[in-house]
């Protein structure tokens, strides 16, 4: 994993979708800082919201990862935090970045097919390691959200606060019904 990090790069690009941002999210940064010079976080699928998967705006996602970075005593300056929408057109998906985005050298991520595209264009990955997966994932801390569980100590306080501000776990389970009768 780590023999396909060759040098210091300038700028390292990191998609995600940060719904929400978490510690695990976090300690990949953290970890990303050892090998580049300046982040760009990229919040994909901007376009989605108001979903299960997918319950924060682009916008509300800016600010929780601003606010966090800011919370965490990270240098601001050192991160560029764009919303980029999905396009329906993998194969040129990278390309697409390229032509929003300032330049980038590396792109971090354990998502395959980011992976794959990346290596695809040929840009270097950092593949970071698992930072307690199994409590630092998106997709359980929804789960906790919608089931009535404690959430709020795996996401910076800064997120959890604004997810309360924005009445975000009542989002998330009227995201969640249906009106079909069962
Ligand atoms: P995510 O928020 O789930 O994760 C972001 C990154 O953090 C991932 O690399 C993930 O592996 C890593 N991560 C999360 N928790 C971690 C932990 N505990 N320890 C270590 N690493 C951890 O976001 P994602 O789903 O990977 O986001 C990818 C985005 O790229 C999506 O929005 C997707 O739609 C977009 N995308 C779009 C296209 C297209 O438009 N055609 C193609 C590919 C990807």
């Amino acid at each position: 994993m780590f023999e396909e990090i060759k040098e210091r790069y300038n700028r390292i690009l990191f998609p995600g979708r940060f719904q929400p941002l978490h510690y695990g999210h976090i300690e990949v940064i953290k970890w990303m800082l050892n090998f580049g010079d300046e982040i760009i976080i990229a919040i994909g699928s901007a376009q989605k919201s108001h979903m299960v998967d997918n319950p924060f705006t682009a916008g509300e996602r800016m600010v929780m990862i601003r606010e966090a970075l800011k919370e965490e005593g990270f240098d601001l300056s050192k991160f560029y935090i764009v919303p980029v929408p999905d396009i329906e057109y993998n194969s040129i998906w990278i390309s697409y970045l390229e032509s929003l985005l300032p330049p980038f050298d590396a792109v971090c991520s354990r998502n395959p097919l980011v992976i794959r595209l990346a290596k695809e264009e040929r840009y270097d990955v950092l593949v970071p390691p698992f930072f307690l997966r199994s409590e630092y994932s998106g997709k359980k801390i929804r789960k906790k959200m919608l089931s009535g569980e404690k959430w709020e100590s795996y996401v910076p306080p800064s997120v959890a606060r604004i997810i309360k501000q924005i009445s975000g776990i009542q989002r998330l389970i009227d995201s969640s019904l249906s009106d079909e009768l069962e």
